[in-house]
């Protein structure tokens, strides 16, 4: 594998973020720690029009995950995916980032537990470590009990228990962090905040702010 010139790591971390919450920020501000990871992009996903849609739009999904991290040096927010109309596959942005970066620099994304688990399921799910590691942050109640004995394989061929190996080479580990864990799910968020429960404890303050004052997932 090609040898990383400066030994640092571009870090992409999609979701919905709808909201954007705190085990979002908090496991991968535990993963950067453990990886050695100087920069984290957030990545709003576009949710195209025949499926069904976020509760908050995509300007809203962008000004929540800008809010969450305004102030933290660690974060970058990357608008990329929703100024398409179209389903945006993850294995095309890493292919526009890694076009960006070139071939050597180490590039990575960042994923919990119960993504890993469905991986199999994602466009061209195969190309992904061509193009980069995955990280994986630990998720409550998902284990690493794979749905089919292939990703179980892929899995353990690829898997690496320390992370110095994501420095020295661009792409093709997966990294299985020790990251704290959140029983904190959007879906679950979205609920309690529809029956006027408090989300203080599991939001950024401006992001719970951001959602009062828009009138969110009343
Ligand atoms: P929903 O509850 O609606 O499914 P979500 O909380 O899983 O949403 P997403 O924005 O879809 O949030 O997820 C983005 C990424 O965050 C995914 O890789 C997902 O695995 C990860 N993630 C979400 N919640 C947690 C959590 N509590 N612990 C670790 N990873 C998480």
């Amino acid at each position: 594998m090609m040898n990383n010139a400066d030994n640092s790591i571009l870090a992409l971390y999609g979701g919905t973020f709808d909201p954007v919450h705190q085990a979002h920020i908090n496991t991968v501000k535990a993963m950067a720690a453990v990886a050695g990871l100087e920069q984290v992009i957030l990545l709003p996903n576009n949710v195209p029009p025949h499926r069904p849609q976020p509760k908050a739009d995509a300007r809203q999904r962008l000004m929540m995950a800008t809010l969450a991290v305004q102030g933290d040096p660690l974060f970058r927010v990357d608008d990329r995916e929703l100024r398409r109309d179209t389903l945006s596959y993850t294995v095309e942005t890493l292919r526009q980032y890694r076009a960006e970066i070139g071939p050597q620099q180490s590039l990575a994304f960042i994923i919990g537990q119960d993504s890993l688990l469905s991986i199999d399921t994602w466009h061209e799910w195969d190309k992904i470590l061509t193009l980069c590691h995955l990280l994986v942050c630990k998720r409550p109640g998902y284990s690493l009990d794979f749905p089919s004995e292939r990703l179980a394989d892929w899995f353990v061929e690829h898997l690496i228990t320390t992370p110095e190996s994501l420095h020295q080479s661009p792409c093709g580990y997966i990294f299985l962090a020790d990251t704290p864990l959140f029983p904190i799910s959007a879906t679950n968020i979205r609920e309690r905040l529809k029956n006027g429960e408090d989300c203080r404890d599991q939001l950024a303050p401006a992001v719970q702010n951001y959602i009062l004052t828009q009138g969110l997932y009343r």
